[in-house]
């Protein structure tokens, strides 16, 4: 099902959108060297609470995972790239952490990801793989728009993360979000111009490309969520919910 907004819906899909982005800001200020993965969980299932907002994940049991995900934030740390549950592990001065985070607010879901490196440290090549997926992801929201079809975002992401020199894996993409986290059209990170969905006004989509640093395969962890780079590489993700409008996209989880 492809869910399309009505404009007195938009208040609500920003509202959400900025949520998701404050509390990704805050994790983002606490994610320090000694930080452990399980404090970052609880912090971010307060911060969900005092906003009288609902998590995704918690309840979330989707085909691909192992039962309810249980969790509150999604902590990728290093080769870990997609699903990643937390567990009991203290951030480390070089880390490349990424915070994936959805929440419900009044009824519409908004969904984010940033990569970012903790403490001091900055590795060449995380860097490179962190920004490689920020400018995919400007590239994506810059072809979006009315009458722009989803193959035009997908071409645009894969573009830009095969011209940094990584393989993409079209597996799992970006997707609709509206009054559920995950719908269609599904938003694959390559793609070819001028095929698929044509975009609407009142659209939602998270667009979020990722990329791993000399592979395209995954392994799943004995969690029964946490996808790995087959490799160990380490590996990087972007994502913004963004609204179609009448005149182009507005993206609605940046933070202020
Ligand atoms: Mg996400
Ligand atoms: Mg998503």
């Amino acid at each position: 099902m492809i869910e399309i907004l009505k404009p007195t819906d938009l208040p609500r899909a920003r509202a959400a959108g900025a949520l998701v982005a404050d509390i990704l800001r805050t994790l983002r200020s606490r994610s320090t060297v000694g930080t452990n993965l399980l404090e970052l969980d609880r912090w971010t299932g307060d911060m969900i609470a005092d906003a009288g907002a609902r998590s995704c994940y918690v309840d979330y049991a989707p085909s691909f995972g192992s039962g309810p995900f249980g969790h509150y934030v999604c902590t990728a740390v290093n080769d870990a790239v997609l699903h990643a549950m937390p567990h009991d592990y203290a951030l480390a001065d070089g880390d490349l952490l990424t915070l994936d985070l959805a929440v419900s607010l009044d009824g519409i879901a908004a969904d984010s990801a940033i990569s970012f490196i903790v403490g001091e440290a900055r590795p060449a090549e995380s860097v490179a793989m962190i920004e490689a997926t920020e400018r995919a992801l400007s590239a994506g929201i810059a072809a979006a728009g009315p009458g722009a079809r989803v193959g035009d975002l997908s071409h645009a992401i894969g573009t830009v993360l095969r011209g940094a020199g990584y393989w993409v894996n079209t597996e799992f993409g970006g997707h609709g979000i509206g009054s559920t986290m995950h719908q269609d059209p599904h938003v694959p990170n390559n793609g070819r111009p001028g095929r698929g969905y044509r975009l609407r006004p009142g659209l939602l989509l998270a667009l979020e490309p990722w990329v791993m640093d000399d592979t395209a395969h995954l392994v799943t962890d004995a969690d029964g969520w946490t996808l790995r780079s087959a490799t160990g590489c380490r590996t990087a993700h972007s994502e913004h919910t963004i609204a179609i409008t009448d005149d182009g996209a507005e993206i609605l989880t940046l933070p202020k």
